[in-house]
């Protein structure tokens, strides 16, 4: 469902399928992807709060971008958090969410997806973010992740995290149809490919992911 392209950008096949938008997620071999003066960027603090994006360059503190209107790329920086990119097949409405573990504990993806439009015209990506092999958690973080996985007896001691699955539980019950959220699958940490916060701490660079309406 995604694939790598000559530019060493992830594409997401659903989402090419419409021809009024472009978008990717970049890796650390694209470090070009994403970083035109144009595009719309935050300041990323690990909250749920969105922006419409009405200029290019950062547009302030906050972790989501909306763009309505054509011309209006947005974006995210990772390396490591899920970047996330969503598009209303109706009203072309686009966004690029940052989700880390706070922004997934704060349901920033769900609340990003209503304010974008009818959930069943929405279309989700979810890019190359850390993989549960690699997020490895004390139980002060697995502990906020009970209400999201209430099947698990095991979030009061050291653990492992599903980022992955705990932001697809958020959209489906935000009424996204299932068919229509898509999964990298990709772990930025054990998968070479990718800039690793976890991996690489302060060493670590920030790989872009962005959409945009063209018409
Ligand atoms: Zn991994």
């Amino acid at each position: 469902m995604f694939f790598l392209d000559s530019d060493n950008v992830y594409r997401a096949r659903p989402l090419m399928a419409f021809d009024w938008l472009e978008h990717g997620f970049g890796t650390r071999h694209s470090p070009a992807f994403g970083t035109g003066a144009e595009i719309s960027t935050l300041k990323q603090i690990h909250s749920s709060v969105c922006i419409p994006a009405s200029a290019g360059g950062c547009l302030g503190e906050g972790d989501a971008l909306v763009a309505s209107t054509p011309g209006r790329p947005v974006s995210v920086r990772t390396a490591d958090c899920l970047p996330i990119l969503m598009a209303d097949g109706r009203q072309r409405t686009v966004a690029a969410v940052h989700a880390g573990w706070r922004g997934t504990i704060q349901g920033i993806a769900a609340k990003v997806a209503g304010m974008l439009g009818r959930a069943e015209d929405l279309h989700v990506a979810i890019g190359p973010g850390i993989g549960q092999c690699c997020f490895e958690v004390g139980p002060e973080v697995a502990g906020q992740f009970a209400d999201l996985f209430p099947e698990r007896r095991d979030l009061r001691a050291r653990t492992s995290i599903d980022l992955l699955e705990a932001n697809h539980r958020q959209l489906i019950q935000a009424g996204v149809p299932g068919r229509q959220i898509y999964q990298a699958g990709l772990c930025t940490v054990c998968g070479g490919a990718f800039h690793s916060f976890r991996r690489d701490r302060e060493r670590a660079g920030r790989m872009v992911s962005m959409i945009s309406r063209l018409e």
